[in-house]
């Protein structure tokens, strides 16, 4: 039973609510995340005209090689609309996946057959399923909800080295301001994504096998590719009219992919982490961020969303039951190991130590931080 004091309350304009904790009302009983929206959202270019002196660049300095920049493939709608885009401008992208033995049939499917119509290379980075698992499983036993933190890194990490073996400074990627700017910080696994730090000392204190192949970037291998190699990141979908749902109709029509059900749940372990124990341990719904940011875009209404969110986050319950032998098998536990990792206290990221609490680091880390928020939706960070 709910009293007053633990109710939800929900925004009046977005579906953003007091699950999420650095949420705050105005008056009115508008949020800071789509008042922070509006504010931001004449930040984001938009304008295919800009992008155009970048492309020419791009090209210029690939010209004697064989690939002119690298984008990284999920199977996803955002990063295969990327594929698709880059194509359309004549570029010659190299196509790096992460297989870090979580992607599903239709995520594998999806990559081969859109990747073969476009004519772009593809490179596979396959982790190491054992030192692999004996990370997401520390991450779980952490018990905090960046669940995600040591995929993302790994993915970040290899776009940067496989950049540097084909000398080749542009990384274009998918994310984009309109569909991701509303995220509360403690749902979000940016902070942990660049703090190998982190990764590191969770690892140190829950895991057991010995991180020899992991992909790694220590702060040393962040200053070197951003500042020696000149590695620069374009978020290239912040200067078109991106819409999410015109972008997954082309991709349809044009390269065969397939829709798998939600966001980011290409990946087993991303749907299972968020569709599954982020609602039912840390009363985290993450499709309460990614509405909003849709109602902002003026593509659903509240009312939608509101509806929307009362069903359950995964897309049938045989899917929910089918991933959960999966997960539990794939991870080797009993279904008291698993009871006991959802059933532990919560945690932050905030508890353990990394380069963003570090006393030399940390300053740096702020700054990196400010930096990258301040360019979000400026489609461009680098040199
Ligand atoms: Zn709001």
């Amino acid at each position: 039973m709910n009293n007053n004091k633990n109710e939800t309350i929900v925004c009046k304009r977005c579906v953003m609510d007091t699950t999420a904790k650095n949420i705050s009302f105005d008056a009115t009983g508008i949020c800071n995340y789509c008042t922070n929206y509006f504010k931001e959202q004449h930040k984001v270019l938009k304008n295919e005209e800009l992008l155009k002196p970048i492309i020419a660049k791009i090209k210029e300095e690939g010209k004697n090689k064989k690939y002119d920049c690298v984008i990284g493939v999920s199977g996803g709608v955002d990063s295969t609309y990327v594929a698709y885009y880059v194509k359309q401008l004549g570029l010659n992208p190299l196509a790096i996946h992460l297989d870090n033995g979580w992607d599903s049939e239709l995520a594998v499917a999806n990559i081969e057959k859109t990747l073969k119509k476009l004519d772009i290379d593809l490179y596979t980075h396959v982790i190491n399923w054992n030192e692999f698992k004996d990370l997401q499983l520390s991450f779980l036993k952490a018990s905090i909800p960046g669940m995600e933190i040591p995929s993302d890194h790994a993915i970040f990490a290899i776009l940067n080295k496989v950049a540097l073996k084909y000398g080749v400074r542009y990384i274009i990627n998918g994310s984009n301001f309109r569909m991701e700017y509303i995220m509360d910080p403690d749902w979000s696994e940016f902070i942990g994504q660049m703090d190998w730090l982190l990764i590191k000392n969770v690892h140190k204190q829950f895991g057991k096998v010995a991180l020899k192949t992991f992909p790694r970037m220590t702060r040393k291998d962040v200053y070197y590719t951003r500042f020696v190699k000149k590695h620069t990141v374009i978020n290239i979908l912040d200067y078109i009219d991106f819409s999410k749902e015109k972008a997954m109709k082309i991709i349809q029509d044009k390269l065969g992919w397939v829709y798998y059900g939600g966001k980011h749940y290409e990946s087993i372990y991303t749907r299972f982490t968020q569709a599954y124990i982020q609602p039912l341990k840390f009363s985290i719904d993450k499709r309460k961020a990614h509405y909003s940011n849709v109602i902002c875009m003026g593509e659903m209404t509240r009312e939608e969303a509101l509806s929307a969110l009362k069903k359950d986050a995964y897309p049938n319950e045989e899917m929910k039951m089918d991933d959960l032998e999966y997960f539990k098998k794939k991870m080797n536990f009993s279904d008291s190991e698993f009871e006991k990792i959802m059933n532990a206290p919560v945690k932050s990221y905030k508890d353990y130590k990394g380069y963003f609490n570090h006393p030399i680091y940390s300053k740096l880390q702020e700054k990196a931080l400010k930096i990258h928020f301040k360019l979000k939706g400026k489609g461009f960070y680098g040199k």
